[in-house]
């Protein structure tokens, strides 16, 4: 591979632990609160945006090579809602908050209209002001439940039915749901572009 060294653009001990178990051991990831506390403001409209936007600011703070990700849940009957807002959808309430907010957007929608996706993007930029980021989009099929079901994962995994396995993803283990999930996806996805761009 070619980048030994990448600074991941987040505060987020779990993630990067989390991400660099998906990249394995060929690319050590580092995070930027090694050398910054000072998160940029995510003012993209899009998840690409978002994700570009925090690599190129990392990478710039660093000096190295930087990979950024941006996820959440995107809503077909609500047009993409709450989408790059997901964490902040009850207005920094919190996961309960943001849950039972859908669920009441969602109230009298049918089964059929119920279709959501998780998604994640990876952005990795050489430099700061590198005109072509490398961008990888892990998405994950689902739909919106009536209730929430389920005690792992985080935010809205208990809302979230997986067609796969027939259950909410916060009824699978974390190892299950890190083989299915929209960052694994994209994860699998940047593992490939990196080999493939070493040959
Ligand atoms: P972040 O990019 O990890 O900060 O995630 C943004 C927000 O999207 C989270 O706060 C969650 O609300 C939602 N989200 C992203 N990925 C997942 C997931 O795997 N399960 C449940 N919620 C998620």
């Amino acid at each position: 591979m070619k980048f030994k060294q990448l600074v991941l653009a987040s505060h987020n001990a779990g993630k990067l632990k989390e991400l660099q178990a998906m990249l394995g051991d060929a690319v050590q990831l580092r995070s930027i609160g090694e050398f910054s506390q000072v998160e940029p403001d995510e003012t993209g409209l899009s998840f690409v945006e978002n994700a570009i936007l925090k690599a190129r600011n990392a990478a710039r703070i660093s000096g190295l090579p930087a990979l950024a990700d941006d996820s959440g849940l995107a809503v077909d009957y609500l047009g993409g809602a709450p989408g790059i807002y997901s964490a902040r959808y009850a207005n920094g309430k919190g996961d309960a908050a943001n849950n039972a907010k859908l669920l009441d957007a969602l109230k009298a929608v049918p089964e059929a209209e119920r279709g959501a996706q998780f998604v994640c993007v990876l952005a990795l930029v050489r430099h700061a002001d590198d005109p072509l980021p490398i961008l990888c989009e892990g998405l994950w099929h689902g739909r919106i439940l009536h209730a929430a079901s389920g005690d792992h994962g985080f935010g809205y995994d208990p809302l979230f039915w997986v067609p796969e396995r027939d259950c909410s993803s916060a009824e699978l283990s974390p190892s299950e749901k890190n083989l299915l999930s929209h960052r694994a996806r994209a994860m699998a996805i940047l593992r490939q572009r990196l080999s493939l761009e070493h040959e």
